[in-house]
Order: structure tokens, then C-alpha cells, then sequence
């Protein structure tokens, strides 16, 4: 799954992309071991083998009914089976034992614990039966279980209907053993008006019209898989479908008049899977890969890896060619990556538990950043991804709120929380750190001999743990390996050199970093530290507490953590700080950008000066790096906020960066030229958006100019533009330009331009036009998906505006919040609060609204709060000495 992590905003402004025929193999009984010990909900005891499913959904009324038999192995004698399901009602329940006697069962619903239990009334003996069941269920309108999304084309409103169950709602669609542990095989047959087109994972193996307009369409049976990689699809839909060189079917489907839109996803799926079928070493097991886009959104996630039919957004697959631009391609295909790598990291090998839900999402995350890089060698030309990687998961783990990469999962709502940037971005950094420690070949053979022993089955962490340890043997791996995914926080490397005999000599030694807890006994790590002088090889050494390295001469600084593979900050002693800043342009650029988000961290909890930061920041050359330029205008804006409320202060900040940026800007100016690279692309986009924000003039008129020429004349807002511009437009609209976006929201036909519109309308920085987008999510007007999104956007400016109304009409804003998700979305409204009576708000609302197990989002809005008022007041004095000492 690819989730929509607050984590993104953040790397927004700093300018970094966010975060982006066979046939069934014969069932292989879980490993007795793990399924004595792994965590459950159910009765140990009794174990699925194969769902026989029949569903026939009403769109209309919202309704569907089902029937399903379900193959089951009784290990211990019982006189019931319990399994999950959520608001559903049964009838025609039996069971069927192997000579095909029948018992009818009684049926119970608890709730709370979304169990079903069917009873006999005596005890089964061991063996094999087939449950079978009739039942009705509900279609939602938000995404999870089988939901119903609604948009508009040129031909009038239309309605269609998917599924998302990961992580636990498969139990909405049919009544099973909804647990990752639980595999079994899967058919499906689906009901469906003529004129309808029915994805499901597999293909489909027949098609028997009813004759009432209505067909029956089956699929062929699905590989053993856990439930939550189920799909369904029911809509008016076009395909268009190529075959790979593998011959697997690769597929993209979307609303009728739009696939076009997904050709360059269709031919990326197909670049990707001859990648991953070269690196896991095991071909792709399925037949076909759909990849299904849909209108709408979700508070929760932009895209999901159901085995053979992945679903994405529209917002995240396709490319309109009215609106795409370089960092919406650069989205599309690495979500595609990170999704295409889950039908081996996550669907043929599955975690056995939440518990390691990071072996699905940080290995996708750290495959797709390494296959979008390998395969767009145009994107990446200075290499300065390490950098952003490592230090965006950086700024979760910084509070005491943080969690191990590896956590335990007691509940559903704990799994739905895992499902956040630690998750992803930590996990993800600790597994390229890793790979850097043991190198490429060997880290991929232990991937390759843990997919290969655990095909069709469940892992955990330690499995693949111990593929490694084969592969790489006598390296401390393990150590290092549990000591940043069973601890969580950030080392702290404090270095200082000396030149002793013609040799530098460096010494290191570990603390650790956070931003709220200045006092804490760090934690110890084994980290693995590459350091380096000039161009020389770098010098690699475990640091276990304390390290001393030497290195061959003394012309060059020394630079800890070369490359910027590893997890720790480092604090250099001020001589070294102060030689390797005379000779940063001599540096790598990954090298430079990661001194400087070190500094400016460093700076941020009190441990270096903030002036340190500052002028690193001033003094990068015009002929830099574009990524080195989005560091700038990100420190810049850092600044400008904790200026916030001092406005004669900021005012003369706010000249002072938009002079600094607008030199830069002049270089690139508004016309694309074919030779701009991706990186300038963004920064060309980056600097618009920053000067905006300062309130540059020149810029601020100019998007205005092109916004009312865009009218008569396309080509005033080219695509690559188009979202910037229209977004200083919309951030600094008047309310005739509020009511002019607003006529082009109701008169758009395609859903995508349309949920930007209404975006728009919520990212004014005038209370009175937010209060005005706040009171439209509450209407029918912009649609079921899209109002919590308004809110969402309104909450960028004014957070305290936006929690208090969501919470005022929190019976309204609830429907609009997939039920997963409400939980983080209420918390993270008020998130970005500077003001402390927010932060009880947030906590008396968890209190009274949120279960105790699920307070983790609520806890960390409230920390970053706190820390937040916090570091101001403690940074503010510097940063104005620092201001008076450049004249402002
Ligand atoms: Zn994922």
C-alpha cells in the first residue's frame, strides 16, 4: 500500500518527491512453528484452505448479496467455528463434512470483536469440511471493504465499485479468516450488469449471460494468498493490455475515455517487472497485472497491491495531459514500483503478522527508490537521494513518540496506524544502509533465498535476517540489523579530527539525537560508518560506542557518513565543521546536502549554532545543484515561519529571501527549455511556489497574468506549470478569483481537474474564503472522497480553524473519513498548530473519541506541539542575532 503520510507535506516544501499463465501452485501448510505462536484473533485450531466466493452487488441501494463455501481443516475437536465479518447478516448457514453430511449451523454476530460464530451444537472431529453460508453486506462510500465512488463525465454522474481490504477489511466483503496468516486459495464469482467490466486478480474463466441484462462472470482460482490481497472491480471501464517478454498480460484500466491516460504506467509495469523478475529471481506467478485506476481519494492511501490487480487513485496512475508535470510522472512510476514490488515483497511472501508489516512496506519502499533510479538514470543526475531518504524519516523519529521499525500489533486499529512513516521511510533507510554494509550482490542473494524459501508462505523479520546472515556471513549483520529495527531513535555521531604524523585521525562517538528529550541516555547502536577523505576510498568501521580512524593525509577535511547511507546524524567538533564548509564545493553533492540538513537539525535542538546552518544555506554558489537550491528556499522557510507573528521581523526577512531567490530564479525564469533536467524542473517549480509564499511581486503577478490568459490561451499555463501556478493563485486568491476557481470546479467534467479545483478552493490563506471551503465539505457539492481533502487542505494554513470545525461537526466530517483512518485524520488537522491550547484540544479529543491502543497520531500532533513552541522560543534569539548581523 502506499499511504499518504503528513511526512510528504514536509518533503513537499523541501522540494523532494514524497515520499510513490500459471497456474496455482499446490497450497503449502504454514509452518506449524509460526502458526502455533503468531498473533491472532481468532481460535487457534481450525484453518481455511480454500473460499469459493458469489457476490451480486446492487449499486443503488449501496447493498450486495454474497454466498460462500469455504474448505476448512478442524485440527482440534470444537463445536463451533469462529470467524470475522463486519456488518453482515447470514442465512442458509451449513457445514458439510467429507462424505457430504450436512449440519445446519446457528449463527452469532459479535460486533465489537467483528467475529461470527457458527455452532453445531456438538463437537467436529478433526478433519476437513466445507462451511458454506448465504449473506448480505453493505457497499461504503468511503475505501475500505467493497465501496462505491461517484464522478462526473461529460455523459452525466457515474458510479463504480472496488475493493480495499488491507489491512482488515476483508471481513466487509466476505466472512473469513481475515488475518496475513491465513492463506488459502480464492474463487470468485461476480454478478454484474451488461456493459459492466469485472477485474478481479486473476482472469476471467468464464462468462454465462442471465438474460436480465445481467452476466455472471467467474475467475479463475487465485494462488494461496492472505485475504487482504483480494479484489474486486465493477464499472464502465476501458483496458488496454500488452504482453511482457516474460509472457505475463500487463494491463491498465480506467473510466471509459481515460486509459489513454495510463499508457506511460502500462509501459513502466512493463520495465519494472523484467527488473524484479531479474532481482528476486523469481518469475512473476500470475498470469496477468492489472493496474485498475479510480476517481476519488482516500485520507488513508493513493494506491494498493492486490495480487494481479493493484489499484490505484487516478490522482496517482494517470498522466492528463492538461495538468501532468515532471513530479506527477516521477509519482506515477514510483508507485508503481513500490506497488509491482509487493507482488513478491508482501503477496508471495508475506509477513505472518502486523508486527513486521515493515518487511512489506520498507523493502517496497527501498526497491522502488532503487529501481525508479536505475531505470530513469535522468532523474537522479547529482545522486543526492540518499540524503533525502535518510533524513525524511529522520523528523518522525526524533520525538519520544517514535516507534521501532518492528513493533508488536495487539488490534486492527494498531495495524492501521503502523502504516506511517517509520513504517516506510525509516524502514526503507535502514534496509539501504544495510545493503551498503553487506554490498549489493550479497544483500540481493538473501533477498533471493528468502523469497525463494518462503514462496506462497509467511515470514518475519528473523527470516530474512537469516538468509542474510548466510549470505554475508561474519559481519555482526544481526547485531546491526535488530539494533535499528527493534530500537527506535536516531544515533548521534560526534566527530572530531586531528592531524597526527601526516595522518588525520578521526574520532567518533555515539549519542543520540532527538528534538524533545535533551537529557535522554542514548540508546547504543552498532553503526556502520563510511568516512572519508577527498576522493580517497572511503574508510568503513562498525562503531560500537567508539571509534578512532585513521586516514592517509592531512590536505582534506574528513567527512563522516560518506554517501549519506547510514542512519545517524553527525555533529562535527567546530574546527572540522569549519574546514570541511571551506571546502564544500569540492564535495559530492549528496555529501553537501546531507552536512546541511545535519546542521540545520543540529542547529534546530540546540546542538550546533543556528548561524552554522544559516550561512551554509547563503553561501550555496548559483552554479549548485538544483537540489542544494531546494535546500535553501526549505531553510528559508523554516526561518520564515518561526518569524511567525512578528511580522516587522518577517517583513524584512521576507525581502531579504525573495532577493536571495529571486537571483536564482532569473536563471531558470518561467519557460521550460527541452534541456532542463528533472531536478530543474522541480526547482523551477520549488522557487515559484517559495516566492509566492515570501509575497515576491513579480512572481505573484505573473501567475496571476497567466491564470486569466490560460482562458483564451492554453498555452500561458503549460502542464509543467500548471499546478504551481494555479496553486500562488489559489493560496493568495481575492474572492472574486475564490469564485472563479469555484465556476471552473462545477463546470469541470473530468474528475481529476475537478478534485484539484476543489483542493484549491481549501488552500486559501484568507479565514473567511477557508471558512467558506470548510462549510462546502459539508455539502453534497464536492463529492464523498474529496471533502475530507478540503478539510485536510484547509488545515495547511489554519489548523486551529480546521480541528475546531471538524470536530464541532464531527458527525458530518466522520462519513467523510474512511473508518480506518479517523483516528490520524482529526489529530493531524491540528498538527501543525504553534499554539499550546491546541495541543489540549487535541489530547481531551483523543480522550473522549480515540480507544487508548489508537492515541499514537493523536500523541505525536500533540508532542510536535509542544516541541514546536518550544524550539522557537529557545531558536529565536539566535536566529534574530543572526538576522542583525546581515542588516535586517
Ligand atoms: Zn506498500
Amino acid at each position: 500500500m502506499r499511504p499518504i503520510l503528513p511526512l510528504c507535506i514536509a518533503l513537499a516544501l523541501a522540494g523532494v518527491a514524497p515520499c510513490s499463465g500459471s497456474t496455482a501452485p499446490s497450497a503449502q501448510a504454514p509452518g506449524d512453528a509460526l502458526a502455533a505462536t503468531v498473533t491472532t484473533q481468532l481460535p487457534r485450531g481450525v484453518r481455511p484452505s480454500h473460499y469459493a466466493i458469489e457476490v451480486a452487488p446492487d449499486p443503488g441501494a449501496l447493498r450486495f448479496e454474497g454466498r460462500v463455501k469455504i474448505d476448512l481443516e478442524v485440527l482440534e475437536a470444537t463445536d463451533r467455528i469462529v470467524l470475522q465479518a463486519v456488518d453482515m447478516t447470514f442465512s442458509d448457514s451449513a457445514l458439510s463434512d467429507a462424505s457430504g453430511r450436512s449440519r445446519a449451523a446457528r449463527v452469532s454476530v459479535d460486533a465489537a470483536s467483528q467475529n461470527v460464530t457458527f455452532r453445531f451444537g456438538r463437537k467436529l472431529r478433526p478433519g476437513t469440511y466445507t462451511l458454506s453460508t448465504r449473506y448480505a453486506g453493505r457497499i461504503g462510500t468511503q475505501a475500505n471493504g467493497l465501496f462505491a465512488l461517484d464522478y462526473p463525465t461529460s455523459e452525466g454522474p457515474k458510479r463504480a465499485l472496488f475493493t480495499q481490504f488491507e489491512n482488515s477489511d476483508a471481513r466487509r466483503f466476505v466472512p473469513s479468516w481475515d488475518e496475513p496468516f491465513h492463506k488459502a486459495t480464492f474463487d470468485l464469482a461476480v454478478t454484474a450488469r451488461n456493459g459492466e467490466m469485472v477485474v478481479g486478480n486473476m482472469p476471467v474463466s468464464s462468462a454465462e449471460d442471465l438474460g436480465d441484462d445481467r452476466r455472471r462472470v467467474v475467475f479463475q482460482t487465485t494462488p494461496r494468498m492472505s485475504t487482504y490481497l483480494l479484489f474486486l472491480a465493477v464499472g464502465e471501464f476501458d483496458r488496454i493490455a500488452m504482453g511482457d517478454d516474460a509472457g505475463t498480460e500487463v494491463g491498465v484500466i480506467a473510466q471509459k475515455g481515460k486509459v489513454e491516460q495510463a499508457l506511460y504506467a502500462l509501459d513502466a509495469t512493463g520495465d519494472i517487472l523484467r527488473e524484479y523478475n531479474d532481482y528476486f529471481g523469481v518469475p512473476y506467478p500470475l498470469p496477468k497485472l492489472d493496474n485498475i485506476a479510480a476517481p476519488g481519494r482516500s485520507q488513508f492511501f493513493s494506491a494498493m497491491e492486490n495480487w494481479g490487480a493493484i489499484f490505484t487513485f487516478e490522482h496517482s496512475l494517470l498522466l492528463d495531459p492538461a495538468m501532468a508535470n515532471m513530479s506527477d510522472r516521477q509519482r506515477v512510476f514510483s508507485i508503481t514500483a513500490h506497488e509491482i514490488a509487493h507482488q513478491w515483497f508482501g503477496n508471495l511472501v508475506t509477513m505472518a503478522w502486523w508486527d513486521d508489516l515493515w518487511l512489506n512496506e520498507g523493502f517496497a519502499t527501498w526497491i522502488a527508490g532503487r529501481t525508479t533510479r536505475k531505470l530513469n538514470p535522468e532523474w537522479d543526475t547529482s545522486a543526492t537521494r540518499p540524503a533525502f531518504s535518510s533524513r525524511a524519516a529522520m523528523e518522525q523519529d526524533a520525538y519520544v513518540t517514535t516507534h521501532p521499525v518492528v513493533q508488536h500489533v495487539e488490534t486492527v486499529e494498531q495495524a492501521s496506524q503502523a502504516f506511517d512513516g517509520i513504517t516506510y521511510g525509516k524502514g526503507a533507510a535502514v534496509i539501504a544502509m544495510l545493503e551498503d554494509y553487506v554490498g549489493e550482490d550479497a544483500w540481493r542473494e538473501g533477498v533471493r533465498s528468502y523469497i525463494g524459501r518462503h514462496a506462497y508462505g509467511n515470514a518475519a523479520t528473523d527470516d530474512l535476517w537469516q538468509a542474510m546472515e548466510q549470505a554475508a556471513p561474519g559481519r555482526q549483520f544481526l547485531a546491526v540489523a535488530h539494533d535499528f529495527t527493534r530500537q527506535s531513535g536516531i544515533p548521534l555521531l560526534r566527530s572530531s579530527s586531528a592531524c597526527v604524523e601526516g595522518r588525520t585521525v578521526v574520532n567518533l562517538e555515539q549519542g543520540e539525537f532527538t528534538l524533545d528529550r535533551p537529557g535522554k541516555t542514548p540508546l547504543r547502536w552498532r553503526v556502520p560508518v563510511a568516512v572519508r577523505v577527498g576522493d580517497a576510498d572511503p574508510v568503513r568501521v562498525l562503531v560500537d560506542g567508539k571509534a578512532r580512524v585513521e586516514l592517509p593525509g592531512c590536505d582534506a577535511p574528513a567527512r563522516v557518513n560518506a554517501g549519506q547511507k547510514g542512519y545517524f546524524r553527525t555533529l562535527y567538533a567546530p574546527e572540522q565543521f569549519k574546514s570541511l564548509v571551506a571546502g564544500m564545493a569540492a564535495l559530492p553533492a549528496v555529501d553537501q546536502l546531507g552536512i546541511m540538513m545535519d546542521a540545520s537539525a543540529l542547529a534546530s535542538a540546540g546542538l550546533q549554532p543556528e548561524a552554522d546552518a544559516l550561512n551554509l544555506a547563503m553561501q550555496v554558489p548559483l552554479d549548485a545543484v538544483p537540489e542544494l537550491w531546494q535546500m535553501v528556499a526549505a531553510t528559508l522557510g523554516d526561518v520564515d515561519a518561526l518569524l511567525e507573528g512578528n511580522a516587522g521581523r518577517q517583513n524584512a526577512f521576507r525581502t531579504m529571501a525573495r532577493k536571495h531567490l529571486a537571483v536564482k530564479f532569473q536563471t531558470l525564469g518561467w519557460e521550460l527549455s527541452d534541456k532542463d533536467d528533472a531536478a530543474l524542473r522541480r526547482l523551477r517549480t520549488d522557487l515559484i511556489r517559495a516566492l509566492g509564499r515570501f509575497g515576491d511581486a513579480a512572481v505573484l503577478t505573473e501567475a496571476r497574468r497567466r491564470y486569466e490568459a490560460s482562458a483564451t490561451e492554453p498555452a500561458a499555463l503549460p502542464a509543467a506549470l500548471r499546478r504551481t501556478v494555479l496553486g500562488v493563485v489559489a493560496r493568495s486568491a481575492d474572492a472574486a478569483t475564490w469564485e472563479h476557481i469555484l465556476r471552473s470546479a462545477r463546470s469541470e467534467t473530468s474528475a481529476l481537474l475537478r478534485d484539484q479545483y476543489y483542493g484549491l478552493l481549501a488552500s486559501t490563506t484568507d479565514a473567511v474564503l477557508a471558512q467558506r471551503a470548510l462549510d462546502m465539505a459539508l455539502t453534497d457539492e464536492p463529492g464523498a472522497t474529496t471533502a475530507a481533502a478540503m478539510i485536510s487542505g484547509v488545515s495547511l494554513e489554519h489548523p486551529d480553524l480546521a480541528f475546531d470545525f471538524a470536530v464541532a461537526h464531527r458527525e458530518q466530517v466522520d462519513p467523510l473519513v474512511d473508518s480506518t483512518s479517523r483516528a490520524r485524520y482529526y489529530p493531524r488537522l491540528g498538527g501543525g498548530s504553534s499554539r499550546l491550547d491546541m495541543a489540549e484540544k487535541i489530547r481531551a479529543f483523543a480522550e473522549a473519541r480515540i480507544a487508548p491502543t489508537s492515541r499514537r497520531d493523536a500523541d505525536s500532533a500533540v508532542a510536535a506541539i509542544q516541541t514546536r513552541v518550544r524550539l522557537r522560543q529557545a531558536r529565536l534569539p539566535q536566529i534574530e542575532a543572526w538576522l542583525t548581523q546581515q542588516g535586517i
